[in-house]
């Protein structure tokens, strides 16, 4: 019975985004009929008790410093201003729904009311919208995906320039090269390479934008194979802060290029990627979910022998632990690129008894069934660690803080957090081709760690980000007691993880001096200081 209530809370948390139905995910963790009939009836009562504390903490709920507001006329007249000149754009206002679906982000605590939504469709478009924010100061963002968790990055009370409506996938005729648009979420740009056997470097889970995850790193499941996303990156169409339109490539401007290997909005609003293709079979592998405490150092284990063990590129494994109220839960997802994969490759956690089959499917499949974990309404905080090696100690550490929260916020309400680790291959950074995040062939390669964080009120947001620091904090000291070098260059957080107060040397390291030279030769105005986001 403990299992099924945790399984039914664990498919609330994990599905919801993927919009799998329930009886999908029971289906897809094996269920007999009776355990889905229990399931169910403890799922109504759970939804029974969650809609009354909807209703009775609705109001608190919702921040006011949040809601729409009367528009400022200045900003009126800029929306105004942009709807006559960028003839290939829309405007909108509240309560238009295009203006709602505009501002959606992953959490909501990244969510701000705009004077207006405005969707280009052309990079002339984006350039005119530059020179009027330039002409103006108006406080500005730019939308990808909307899943950065630090509010502000991609959100404003300002001009709320929204991307969606770039979202070609363009395959080039070798089939070596595609053009994505910076509006798409990744599940569509896999949708729509599917027919042609061919795959990018992109997300590992449903829902993540193209443009944020490119600009920032974009750690995928091909990275052991293929590096980061940026390494992957052959070319960028980029409207710069003056309104200009140029094609980035390594031998157009080097400094541009490097810039946008992890420099997000700094340089202007990138209208087109240009990313390598590569041959894409079926894949391997899906989710495994193990409930059993007693179980936990037998699947800890089973992670640290795939970590000393695996020499398989095409191997991978995310392991995450999940404190959420009053209870802990411990998942594994685990990728192959093929078909099949060698029998012994995830023999040992397959031998765990756990939820959840590994089976082959297509890609697209594949990253449906990863879990997400912040749903609609919640709030949210991402933060990280990078360690050169992700020993038992650390390990440990993921275990005991998983514990410790699962404690803590059993007097919050509706909080659960997650701690997942990424064990690649030691040579994983051999293929990278440089940027503004450092992950140099020549230095040991990092492994991030993510923290996420996620809550239902405002008023915790101050407990909750403190929080999540202190975790991240611990994690780090158990490396660093393990031997990890405590030199800043070592300890490289990575930016899209990266919790709005880190500063730019940890994450950009030693980078940091020639991309402030960058962005003072590309911007000389500041144009971009307005928006969001991390700024050199
Ligand atoms: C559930 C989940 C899973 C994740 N999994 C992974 C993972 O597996 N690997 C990984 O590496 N990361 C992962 N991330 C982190 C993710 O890569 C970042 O949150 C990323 O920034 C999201 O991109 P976005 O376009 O959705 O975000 P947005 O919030 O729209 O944008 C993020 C930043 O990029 C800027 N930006 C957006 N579009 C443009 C543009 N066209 N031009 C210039 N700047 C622009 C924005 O202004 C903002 O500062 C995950 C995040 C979540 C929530």
């Amino acid at each position: 019975m403990k299992g099924i209530l945790r399984f039914h809370l664990k498919v609330h948390f994990q599905f919801k985004v993927a919009k799998k139905s329930y009886l999908d995910v029971c289906t897809f963790l094996n269920m007999t009929k009776k355990q889905v009939m229990s399931s169910r009836i403890q799922w109504t009562i759970h939804i029974g008790v969650l809609v009354l504390i909807s209703f009775t903490n609705a109001y608190s709920i919702i921040p006011a410093a949040t809601k729409p507001k009367r528009i400022d006329n200045n900003l009126k007249d800029i929306c105004e201003s942009i709807k006559n000149k960028a003839r290939h754009t829309q405007v909108f206002y509240s309560p238009d729904p295009n203006y709602f679906e505009d501002i959606k982000h992953y959490a909501i605590s990244s969510t701000q009311y705009p004077a207006c939504t405005v969707e280009p469709s052309t990079a002339d478009d984006v350039a005119i919208i530059m020179k009027i924010v330039q002409e103006n100061r108006v406080p500005f963002a730019v939308k990808g995906g909307g899943h950065s968790a630090n509010p502000l990055f991609s959100s404003t009370i300002g001009v709320h320039i929204a991307m969606r409506r770039f979202s070609n996938v363009i395959v080039h005729a070798d089939n070596q090269t595609v053009d994505v648009g910076p509006g798409l979420f990744w599940d569509d740009v896999y949708k729509a390479l599917e027919p042609h056997n061919i795959n990018v470097v992109g997300g590992r889970v449903s829902g993540v934008g193209v443009a944020g995850f490119t600009l920032g790193g974009g750690y995928s499941w091909k990275s052991n194979q293929f590096g980061l996303a940026i390494d992957n990156v052959i070319g960028y169409e980029l409207v710069t802060p003056n309104g200009t339109i140029v094609d980035v490539t390594n031998n157009s401007y080097p400094d541009l290029f490097f810039g946008l290997k992890g420099g997000f909005n700094n340089f202007g609003i990138v209208t087109n990627f240009r990313l390598h293709a590569h041959p894409q079979t079926q894949v391997y592998g899906g989710l495994l979910v193990y409930i059993d405490e007693q179980r936990f150092d037998d699947v800890l284990k089973a992670v640290m022998d795939f970590r000393d063990n695996n020499k398989d590129p095409k191997a991978q494994a995310l392991v995450s632990f999940t404190p959420q109220t009053g209870l802990v839960t411990f998942d594994v997802t685990l990728f192959y690129d093929a078909p099949r994969a060698p029998d012994d490759t995830f023999k040992k956690f397959i031998n765990i008894p756990h939820m959840g089959t590994l089976k082959t499917r297509s890609f697209l499949s594949f990253v449906k069934v990863v879990p997400i974990y912040v749903t609609d309404g919640r709030r949210g905080r991402f933060h990280t660690v990078s360690v050169t090696n992700l020993t038992d100690r650390v390990f440990q550490e993921l275990k005991n803080q998983t514990i410790y929260n699962a404690a803590k916020f059993d007097s919050k309400l509706d909080a659960f957090a997650s701690f997942t680790a990424e064990p690649f291959l030691p040579t994983y950074f051999d293929k990278s081709q440089g940027g503004a995040y450092p992950h140099c062939p020549s230095t040991t390669p990092l492994l991030p760690i993510f923290l996420q964080f996620s809550w239902r009120l405002p008023a915790d947001d101050d407990y909750f980000v403190n929080e999540i620091k202190l975790s991240a904090d611990a994690i780090l000291q158990a490396a660093l007691y393990n031997g990890q070098n405590s030199n800043a260059t070592k300890q490289i957080r990575y930016p899209n993880y990266a919790l709005d107060s880190t500063t730019l040397s940890e994450m950009y390291g030693d980078n940091v001096a020639r991309l402030q030279s960058i962005r003072k030769a590309w911007d000389t105005d500041s144009v971009m200081n307005p928006t969001g986001g991390f700024k050199f």
